[in-house]
């Protein structure tokens, strides 16, 4: 078996043979650090993040590069807008994304670079561009790329003359008039005053200025991967759809005509849009359509990545309050089943586990090493878990194969949620102490304070008990249900809250 891609630049699906064996260099186009991640942008850093996982998986070393936008027109304007220097600015951008990346459980990359700390590559690569005549300098002090002089310019996106020339002259302003042709597009632009306001302009022997945004992804993934491996072809490009024009259609234009090479990328894989949709969802979503607002809103990371995994990459996904809500009951089923199959793990495997074993690993790896199916894959897990669970209620034990099967699918698509038990202890009793005000309902937005909310339900509820008075546990323990938690008491006077 070998994995197969959908290759944007072929429009075919083919298998992946990468440039030297057993190992892979992949470069994903990263946040813009100007703002809080949208969940949008997330769905694609999680699918480049499912690649990265099984191609690590099926045993190849992968050096992945993701970028930091961090100088372009929006990080410049917020900068200017908050009145700090841009790299002050962005900074706090940065750790936000990567606190969102880790609770989505993205994995690291190799490597982030950021675009202001590679300056000196951007004005090597745009100085031989220049030198080979397919660059030069218009008249407004901005070096442009003349797309005239790159026969295989729309080679990617398949777009003709007359579609290029449409979709370019839509964002033509009056400065651009500055170029030999509306489609060129900027390499280097001209320092403005309010780009050294922010510190945001370098010096060049073509001019003070600043780089553009598409030349950052090629002047980066260029010197890293030459710095890596010897290269100068990367093996994946990957991105969002909306990426493969104009961004990457030029990554592909300056990269081949500085190194000569007939492709940027082998391989160009691109993943499809989220829409957020339903009335609910919407309100919801009007103004917090962040990762942090639903690791605020107490939603699980498994929950996401399976909401995620169960809409193939190439299609549309649409996030609805349902779709959601789903994917938080299957996550936490597969973490139940999880908890329990840990708790009775045994030395000798029971043959009903060990053939679930081997129906997962080969469902789990047929089904990505098709275009990454991971609706497939997600599948293949849950059919375990449902196996796994009758093997469980018929007193039967798994061993380290079941296990094992288990750890490597689960480790590479991370859907299962982790099933908190929050437990109160036997000797907790708040008594008459607890005299703050505790509403009815819990309190909105914040997840410490509705968990501290349930537990001090849970407490009074126990006091209540303590006293008999029955009704009052009973009542107490119907709001809980109601705001979706659920007491169980233990043997020995405890108590466990737990989120339905
Ligand atoms: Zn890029």
């Amino acid at each position: 078996m070998t994995l197969r891609l959908y290759n944007t630049l072929t429009r075919q699906v083919e298998p992946f043979v990468p440039l030297v064996a057993g190992r892979v260099t992949l470069y994903t186009c990263g946040p813009t650090v100007y703002n809080y991640a949208h969940i949008g942008n997330f769905r694609t850093f999680l699918f480049e993040d499912l690649l990265r996982r099984w191609l690590e998986a099926s045993g190849y070393d992968v050096f992945h590069v993701m970028n930091l936008t961090d100088v372009d027109d929006k990080t410049i304007k917020g900068a200017a807008e908050a009145g700090q220097p841009l790299r002050l600015y962005v900074q706090r951008y940065i750790d936000a994304f990567h606190e969102d990346r880790r609770y989505l459980r993205i994995r690291d990359a190799s490597v982030y670079p950021r675009a202001t700390d590679y300056i000196p590559a951007m004005i090597a690569l745009v100085e031989r561009l220049l030198d080979k005549g397919v660059a030069y300098r218009g008249e407004d002090g901005s070096v442009y790329f003349a797309i005239a002089r790159f026969p295989d310019y729309g080679r990617l996106s398949q777009l003709d003359r007359r579609e290029l020339r449409a979709g370019a002259s839509e964002r033509v302003s009056t400065d651009e008039y500055a170029k030999e042709d509306v489609r060129d597009f900027a390499l280097w632009k001209a320092a403005r005053p309010e780009d050294e306001a922010v510190g945001a302009a370098w010096d060049a022997p073509f001019g003070r200025g600043r780089p553009g945004w598409h030349l950052e992804c090629s002047a980066m993934a260029l010197e890293l991967i030459r710095a890596r491996w010897g290269v100068e072809v990367l093996d994946i490009h990957a991105g969002g759809v909306d990426l493969i024009f104009p961004h990457h259609e030029d990554e592909i234009a300056q990269s081949c005509a500085y190194t000569g090479q007939e492709l940027f990328a082998r391989y160009w894989v691109h993943g499809e849009f989220l829409n957020i949709r339903g009335e609910k969802m919407s309100k919801r979503f009007g103004n917090i359509t962040t990762a942090r607002d639903l690791r605020e809103d107490g939603v699980d990371a498994g929950a996401i990545r399976l909401l995620m995994c169960q809409v193939h990459y190439r299609q549309r996904l649409d996030l609805t309050d349902e779709a959601l809500a789903s994917a938080r009951e299957g996550s936490r089923r597969l973490g139940e089943f999880q908890n329990r199959m840990l708790a009775s793990r045994a030395e000798t495997e029971s043959p009903a586990f060990a053939e679930a074993a081997a129906r997962l690993e080969l469902e789990l790896a047929e089904a990505l090493d098709d275009d990454l199916n991971a609706p497939r894959g997600v599948a293949a897990l849950f059919a375990f878990a449902s196996a796994g669970n009758a093997a469980l209620d018929q007193g039967l034990r798994p061993g380290p194969r079941a296990v094992a099967a288990w750890e490597r699918a689960e480790g590479v698509l991370g859907v299962t949620s982790a099933v908190e038990v929050l437990t109160v202890g036997p000797a907790v009793e708040f008594g008459g102490q607890d005299q703050a005000e505790l509403t009815d309902t819990p309190p909105n937005g914040s997840e410490v304070a509705a968990r501290a909310w349930a537990v001090r339900w849970a407490v009074r509820r126990k006091d209540a008990k303590a006293a008999r008075d029955f009704a009052e546990a009973d009542r107490i323990r119907a709001r809980l249900k109601e705001a979706g938690w659920e007491v169980r008491d233990g043997r020995d006077g405890s108590m466990e809250v737990r989120r339905l």
